[in-house]
């Protein structure tokens, strides 16, 4: 991990090796805390380069949801999160980078339950790259996702990401992701990012109710209506895989990577998909502002800084 200078903690900025908590912290012992994952792209405008989140406003948005999903009183407001991650982005000077934003049930009493709890928020931001290869294989997990009969499925919690866990470790050496189903048997998503597969010009995703509601999953959405595919959220049977043409997953860290195997066997023709590779390129471009149209659209996707 790249660092970066300086982690903003509680009201302060502080030195990246300074950004410590006690070890009684209940986060730390029963997983009361949620967090997001947003990125800072170099925005091209004109002959400049202009350090932006993108899609902050929704990513501070779920934060405060999963904070509501957890019995958390927010202490600071949307604005006051924006300003916090607008000024820890310049003190930090990154262009290219990720920012982890975290808040956390403390250190008081040993009790499982974290009703009343101090809660503590803490962002950090540094600058980080690519984190997986273009195209990665998949294998079926044996851990099914986290199914919303047992917490809410639509909150980033920490704690859930135990299940992630275990589903990457089932797969480990055999594949390079872990592909969940849900309680059902169909279709969930990847340990931490969303799945899409496409037939002719038609993507097809698993619909909402037991995975992660992916902001990436949102604008790949957007991105695919506006050059004229069709999306379609529904069930999807793991029989019906091998049905596709292509298939991708979607995510903050991970953006838009084509699956090229899934249990050993190809999706067609075992190599990145053509819509798979302009969805790719996309958006790519879509998050460095170079698509004129969508650029203008959404406008307030686009949280410039510096
Ligand atoms: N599913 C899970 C379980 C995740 O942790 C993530 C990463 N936040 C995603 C999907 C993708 O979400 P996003 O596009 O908002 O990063």
């Amino acid at each position: 991990m790249k660092e970066g200078k300086y982690i903003w903690m509680d009201g302060k900025f502080v030195k990246w090796h300074d950004a410590k908590i006690h070890v009684l912290t209940h986060a730390l012992h029963y997983g009361g805390s949620v967090y997001e994952g947003m990125r800072i792209y170099p925005v091209k405008e004109g002959r400049k380069t202009v350090a932006t989140v993108f899609r902050l406003d929704d990513h501070l948005d779920r934060f405060l949801n999963s904070m509501k999903g957890i019995e958390m009183k927010p202490k600071y407001s949307k604005k006051q999160l924006r300003d916090i991650v607008t000024k820890l982005v310049k003190k930090n000077g990154i262009k290219d980078g990720y920012i982890r934003p975290i808040a956390f049930y403390g250190y008081e009493r040993l009790g499982i339950y974290w009703g009343g709890l101090p809660v503590s928020v803490s962002i950090a931001a540094l600058p980080w790259g690519a984190y997986l290869p273009n195209e990665m294989k998949m294998k079926i997990s044996k851990w099914r996702r986290l199914s919303p009969d047992s917490v809410k499925i639509e909150a980033k919690v920490g704690a859930y990401y135990v299940n992630s866990n275990y589903a990457t470790e089932s797969v480990k050496g055999l594949a390079d992701e872990a592909l969940l189903l849900d309680q059902n048997g169909n279709l969930a998503e990847a340990s931490c990012a969303n799945i899409f597969f496409v037939k002719g010009k038609t993507l097809y995703t698993p619909k909402k109710g037991s995975i992660l509601p992916g902001l990436t999953r949102d604008s790949l959405i957007e991105l695919a209506k506006s050059f004229g595919l069709k999306v379609v959220e529904k069930v999807i049977k793991p029989s019906e895989i091998f049905g596709f043409d292509e298939a991708f997953t979607t995510g903050t860290a991970t953006e838009v990577t084509a699956v090229t195997l899934i249990d050993g066997r190809k999706i067609g023709n075992g190599k990145m998909g053509d819509v798979t590779a302009v969805l790719r390129d996309g958006f790519s471009d879509l998050v460095r502002g170079l698509n004129p149209v969508m650029n203008k659209k959404y406008k307030n996707w686009f949280h410039k800084i510096y």
